[in-house]
């Protein structure tokens, strides 16, 4: 089999990880560490993508080098990327001299065949920074929609792409000032010569996705394609152009190169044949990269690897963005999340899952809903998988697995026939599918424990072989999802490993059970999503001025407050009561408390039974009519206001020591929470 060399595209060094970033390096890890599960070589390489003027401008600022503007972050990115558990196996940098010889080198090639001509070209320039402005450094007035403020590329508003000089208004954002058009000399490379085999290449059927590949015929292949700029006049932070002195590799030039650098350093690093992987046909090289970058990695790129002597890429994975609640991440909603910052309050694993279970082998957005986040991780890995191992390897800390596996009624066998798809659904990128076999595996082993009880059994005397057949399928049955699951979830993966002293890094091992083999000490292997702390993490990633004003509601000029005018039906309906005195009221005594376990009362059709705590040991069973309205497991962990002097109540059921407050009327119900930060026991005043 052919070796694999997976690539992500590069983090530019002028800023942190931030979820948005996170969708690609895990889908890559998780692609990744499948072919690894294989036994095939592979191997992920990337590197921080440092040149040009944003990384020079911010240096400037900081008054500082570029060289420890990109070093700190490159230590920042490593950092969290460590933190999500992404795999890659060198991370290295464009400003390296490796990258600057193979810059060289692609350059010189296209100089050998003629590709490259100069010309003069009119651009803005500042002439209080003495400097040729990027699009991304002036800002103006949309030529087509009027709207002001927009880049000199696109506007925001009505997605028009025009060139920085059309711009009306326009102001250079590094001085304020009006830019100048000014004439500079750039150097181009001429692609078009190149457009038969480039347009063959695309339409390869699995090359990239198909839409991507549609639409590369529809604007591009079908007419000349243009020549690409790739030079910049000085002062820029890059490497000078070898030929061409006071000129600089434009950053778009070298930044892709930085894969093929990147592997170099990785081939010296580890004694590895550099020539393996990017001048062989036994390597299959896999980009993977956001729908913006597409133009890029498919047109101008495989030229300069073809020109220079270099295998192409056998396949461009193309993946859509990332919105948060159904919007663009907004850093004043505190939906901008660093990766840093998810890592202070969440587990990363939960946001592995999540992107997996949405990730499907199309280019679509993703869309993060933090509610949806805790419902699944809450109600699939700890209550469907987890909960596996919790229920059943502590009644396997003594013997071990049963001495050869149980009859289960054909269970596992089941389980190692997903096999085949498990794995064609993570080559073909469908992570989605993944998450949807293995949870349809872990409703069949619940489904099992609940029948088997082995809680009950233990307690009858005679039972004992019983109670270890139960608890070594359920245990083996578990250990096969995770195995299944182990690309998107390695630590899991590993805690499982040591938890059953059987290593989870070939999905092979999903097709043979454990028996006679000891079992360990049973340590929590992952915790509920808790609401407070995907909270506290948004409170924390608004701007500073932000969090410390109180909301206040809109005033009511703003358009917004028309979209929530309240209707005067709740109050119609039902008037509000007698006047009481603040002494009646102080005799109903409020508590903050936390549900942490929810179940339906089978008997009932409108009960949940809620364990709330008040705090430390104190602990209250209340039922609650909300049974309609609310899973039991939506509503773990949430904080809620309950009235803790009611009298208790025998119910069939059970005795109610309380009552959770709630909102509406017949036909409806909304649970009461207290804002973030309170406390279960303190009381409401
Ligand atoms: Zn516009």
């Amino acid at each position: 089999m052919k070796r694999l060399l997976v690539t992500a595209a590069l983090p530019y060094a002028n800023g942190h990880i931030h979820l948005g970033h996170l969708v690609e390096y895990t889908q890559t890890d998780i692609f990744v560490r499948a072919w690894r599960m294989r036994g095939r070589e592979v191997a992920y390489i990337c590197a921080d993508d440092t040149h040009g003027t944003a990384v020079m401008m911010r240096a400037r600022q900081e008054k500082r080098s570029e060289e420890a503007v990109i070093e700190e972050m490159s230590a920042a990115h490593q950092r969290d990327f460590a933190g999500f558990s992404i795999s890659f196996d060198h991370y290295g940098s464009t400003h390296s001299p490796e990258n600057k010889a193979f810059a060289d080198h692609i350059w010189k090639s296209f100089r050998e065949r003629g590709l490259i001509r100069s010309a003069s070209v009119r651009q803005l320039f500042d002439p209080v920074e003495k400097m040729f402005l990027a699009d991304r450094f002036v800002k103006g007035s949309c030529p087509v929609c009027k709207s002001p403020d927009q880049y000199g590329d696109n506007c925001d508003k009505c997605g028009s792409t025009y060139d920085a000089t059309e711009l009306i208004d326009p102001k250079s954002t590094l001085s304020g000032a009006k830019p100048e058009l000014a004439e500079a000399e750039h150097h181009l490379v001429s692609i078009e010569s190149e457009r038969p085999w480039l347009t063959e290449w695309t339409q390869v059927e699995g090359r990239m996705p198909k839409e991507i590949a549609n639409y590369l015929m529809g604007f591009f292949l079908g007419k000349p394609l243009l020549d690409w700029d790739v030079s910049r006049p000085a002062p820029y932070f890059g490497f000078p152009i070898p030929d061409a002195p006071g000129h600089f590799f434009y950053v778009w030039f070298d930044a892709p190169i930085g894969y093929i650098a990147s592997t170099k350093q990785w081939c010296d690093r580890t004694g590895r044949r550099f020539d393996d992987y990017w001048r062989s046909e036994e390597t299959e090289i896999v980009h993977v990269i956001g729908k913006d970058i597409v133009k890029f990695h498919t047109l101008f790129w495989p030229v300069m690897l073809k020109v220079a002597g270099f295998t192409l890429p056998s396949r461009v994975q193309v993946h859509g963005f990332l919105t948060v609640n159904g919007e663009k991440m907004s850093k004043s909603k505190g939906t901008f999340v660093l990766g840093s910052k998810y890592l202070e309050h969440l587990d990363p694993a939960y946001l592995r899952y999540y992107y997996a279970s949405k990730l499907g082998p199309k280019v679509d957005d993703i869309d993060l809903n933090l509610e949806e986040l805790a419902a699944r991780v809450n109600g699939e890995l700890v209550n469907k998988v987890v909960n596996l191992a919790s229920r059943s390897s502590r009644f396997l800390a003594k013997t071990g697995f049963a001495a050869s596996y149980p009859e289960d009624g054909g269970l596992f066998d089941e389980g190692a026939r997903a096999h085949d798809e498990i794995v064609a659904a993570y080559e073909s990128w469908d992570f989605a599918r993944v998450t949807r076999v293995a949870m349809a595996l872990a409703d069949r082993a619940n489904e099992f424990v609940d029948r088997a009880q082995p809680w009950a059994l233990v307690k009858t005397p005679g039972k004992e072989a019983e109670v270890v057949a139960a608890c070594s399928i359920a245990l083996n049955l578990f250990r096969q999802i995770v195995i299944y699951l182990a690309p998107i979830l390695p630590k899991l993966a590993e805690d499982c490993a040591a938890l059953l002293g059987a290593p989870l890094d070939r999905f092979e091992a999903a097709k043979k059970p454990l028996a006679g083999t000891p079992v360990g000490t049973y340590q929590h292997l992952m915790k509920r999503v808790e609401p407070e702390k995907v909270q506290k993490m948004i409170d924390e990633s608004k701007p500073a001025e932000t969090t410390t004003t109180p909301t206040l509601p809109a005033p009511a000029s703003t358009p917004s407050t028309a979209a929530v005018e309240d209707s005067g039906e709740p109050l119609a309906k039902e008037p509000i009561a007698a006047t009481c005195t603040i002494d009646d009221f102080t005799k109903v005594d409020l508590r903050v408390a936390r549900i942490v376990s929810a179940e339906a009362v089978p008997e009932a059709k409108k009960l949940l039974k809620l364990t709330v705590s008040l705090g430390g040991e104190a602990r209250r069973t209340v039922f609650a009519g909300i049974k309609a309205y609310y899973k039991p497991e939506d509503l773990v962990g949430r904080l809620v206001i309950i009235c803790a002097n009611l009298a208790p109540r025998q119910m069939k059921f059970g005795l109610s020591e309380g009552m959770v407050l709630a909102a509406g009327a017949e036909g409806e119900a909304f649970v009461l929470s207290p804002d973030s930060g309170a406390k279960p026991g303190q009381r409401v005043h």
